[in-house]
């Protein structure tokens, strides 16, 4: 059972971004107002301000994309992007970590492996703490710009058929979207091998879970796939192998709905061929560019310009 976060999803999210069950839905709609706005209209209300990228696991989309809204409303960013190089190899603690990072800025994106990272820098730390993935539990940035993406391919949300597959038990990206989703009137169904499910903590009466996608292709308007998380599992990359054979195929696409979007949080590492790029319905592409705008409307909005 996953134990974060208990009392501080009542920490308002322009205060701290730790999970997806700070939002409702009219701040949700807020934000991606304001994405649309930030996206559309450049403008720096951040100049003079400073962001911590604090990433204890590796990360390439989401400590670039913030690194790149942060920019371009004017402010500046100070990467810890590799840990090891600061004084953690020394043996700091996180609290100590975070506590030195806010006397020189005015918020920290920090992604940790533990659980409970979040909600323990928030406890020490007077800046805003944005939550960018701790450990198997949550990725609440990422699910927002997911919800963005699905929000902008298909114009609603509501009454919406998504589909997730992969290592629902491992990925945290998949957590916070299906926690979002319940906020709306969609279907939600789970592909995965019976040893990576979505945990019990994440699913509701009426929740179809699956073994593979045959069942499920023909009717779904939006099909989310991720990645086996094999660095969190015993064994690390040497993690034995699933009897679940996953990749997308052509055969698949042709199967699906004209109008479904393809998602994928990336990295992937064989989930979809790269000769589906091509296909309009591919939008793992699009999604980062979302998910920039997304990130400048938290920042603008944490950061309290806005
Ligand atoms: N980039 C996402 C994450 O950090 C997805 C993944 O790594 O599979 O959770």
């Amino acid at each position: 059972m996953d134990t974060y976060l208990s009392t501080e999803t009542e920490i308002p999210w322009r205060r701290a971004v730790l999970s997806v069950d700070q939002f409702s839905r009219s701040d949700i709609a807020e934000l991606f107002m304001l994405a649309d706005t930030l996206a559309a209209m450049p403008q720096k209300p951040l100049a003079g301000r400073t962001l911590a990228n604090l990433f204890y696991e590796a990360s390439t989309r989401t400590s670039s994309s913030f690194f790149a809204a942060m920019t371009r409303l004017g402010g500046t960013v100070i990467p810890i992007n590799e840990v090891h190089y600061s004084s953690v190899s020394k043996g700091e603690t996180l609290e100590d970590t975070v506590r030195t990072l806010e006397c020189y800025t005015d918020a920290i994106v920090l992604r940790h492996y533990d659980n409970d990272a979040a909600e323990r820098a928030v406890r020490v730390c007077e800046v805003p703490i944005i939550n960018a993935g701790n450990g198997t539990g949550e990725h609440p940035t990422q699910a927002l710009l997911d919800l963005y993406t699905i929000a902008k391919e298909r114009r609603t949300i509501d009454g919406l058929t998504v589909t997730m597959m992969g290592d629902l038990k491992h990925g945290r990206t998949v957590h916070s979207l299906t926690k979002l989703l319940r906020m709306y009137d969609a279907r939600l169904r789970f592909v995965s091998p019976p040893e990576l499910r979505m945990p019990a903590e994440y699913l509701r009466d009426g929740d179809e879970q699956y073994d593979d996608l045959d069942a499920v292709i023909e009717d779904s308007d939006v099909l989310y796939v991720t990645r086996v998380q094999r660095e969190r599992m015993q064994g690390g990359d040497k993690a034995p192998a699933f009897d679940f054979d996953y990749a997308l195929t052509r055969d698949d696409m042709d199967r699906a709905r004209d109008d479904m979007v393809l998602m994928h949080p990336l990295p992937r590492v064989g989930e979809i061929p790269t000769e589906l790029d091509s296909d309009p319905r591919s939008a793992y592409f699009r999604q980062m560019k979302y998910g920039l705008y997304v990130r400048m409307g938290i920042l603008a909005a944490v950061l309290g310009s806005i």
